[in-house]
């Protein structure tokens, strides 16, 4: 049984990388409104959805209080307006007010785009027709293989339809104005074959209105996320090369830049903690992670790793900072 964290003002929104808002230098910030997700795949990088092995709380974050974060964080880095794209640890879409956080990011008149990524498990023409209304500009969905059956195997799944997924799909790139990137996860043996056969359905129904059409994904090895039994990453040299092959055999750009999404650097939120750093934490429950207490100081949250029993919830700790990565903070207990 995880820990459910309902967030709505309780906890600061910088901080951690399963919710809130992280920003990586540029003029994009992630959104991050919810950590659920209804699949298991067995590529997942980051070990979501009911078969999790390594979590031990799930988060939902009120879209009000997200989209406030997201305001004062454009602010902060001295922006008129940031792209904000919409994505998770898990499928955003199980955030169960999704138009809501939509429709207000639209309304603050501060993104410059609003995308959103998906598999797609929940994702229904209607859901679609009120995200475009709400003022989603993309969506990039990730559809692994177009066969029904492999479709299931790797999404560790057995109710996943792709079948449906392909038909709103189809319905998005036909009939609505939000653009679609078709965002395939390529796992070597696995679904070898279901590549090309993903980029010229792509091509066919009209993806890429206005962006690329594909944005073809590498399996990774992650140290927390689920590996493929037998299967060995490719390497990212013999990966883009398989890229320009397909570049050049159906004549389009497969390896992509930020650029081609209109993000360029700006200038950070400041660090709130350096490297090496001692400082007291609030302790506020367990991590996302066994072995993690989540902790807050300074207005960030901090993920104390290393730690067993029960999360001392209320108490202050004595910590150092071990990582402060795109204000992403991991610290060690000092006893
Ligand atoms: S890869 Fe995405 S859809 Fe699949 S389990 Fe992980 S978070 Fe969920």
């Amino acid at each position: 049984m995880r820990a459910l964290y309902t967030i709505s003002g309780n906890l600061p929104l910088i901080g951690h990388i399963a919710f809130g808002i992280i920003d990586r230098g540029t003029n994009l910030l992630q959104v991050r409104p919810t950590s659920f997700c209804p699949l298991s795949c067995i590529f997942c990088s980051v070990d979501a959805g009911p078969r999790s092995r390594n979590r031990i709380a799930e988060f939902m974050v009120d879209e009000r209080y997200l989209v406030e974060w997201f305001v004062e964080t454009v602010k902060v880095k001295k922006l008129e307006s940031a792209h904000a794209y919409i994505d998770a640890v898990g499928d955003p879409l199980t955030h169960p007010r999704i138009i809501e956080l939509v429709r207000l990011l639209k309304n603050t008149g501060r993104a410059i785009s609003i995308s959103l990524e998906t598999h797609g498990a929940l994702l229904t023409e209607k859901l679609a027709e009120k995200l475009e209304e709400a003022g989603l500009d993309r969506i990039n969905l990730s559809i692994d293989s177009l066969d029904k059956e492999k479709a299931r195997v790797l999404s560790g799944t057995p109710w996943f339809d792709v079948e449906r997924v392909i038909k709103v799909a189809e319905h998005i790139a036909k009939n609505l104005s939000i653009d679609l990137l078709i965002a395939p996860v390529w796992v070597p043996g696995y679904n070898d074959e279901d590549i090309s056969r993903i980029i010229e359905w792509a091509l066919r129904i009209g993806a890429g209105k206005k962006h690329p059409p594909l944005g073809i994904q590498k399996y990774e090895a992650h140290k927390y996320g689920r590996k493929v039994p037998g299967v060995k990453p490719l390497r990212w040299r013999d990966f883009y090369k398989r890229l320009r092959v397909w570049e050049e055999q159906y004549g389009i750009r497969l390896i992509l830049s930020p650029q081609d999404f209109g993000i360029v650097k700006a200038p950070r939120v400041p660090l709130a903690f350096e490297v090496g750093e001692k400082a007291m934490v609030k302790v506020v429950g367990p991590g996302w992670l066994k072995g993690q207490w989540l902790a807050t100081s300074r207005n960030r949250v901090v993920t104390v790793v290393g730690v067993t029993g029960q999360s001392p919830v209320g108490q202050q700790m004595r910590v150092e900072i071990v990582r402060n990565k795109d204000n992403i903070y991991i610290a060690k207990l000092l006893w």
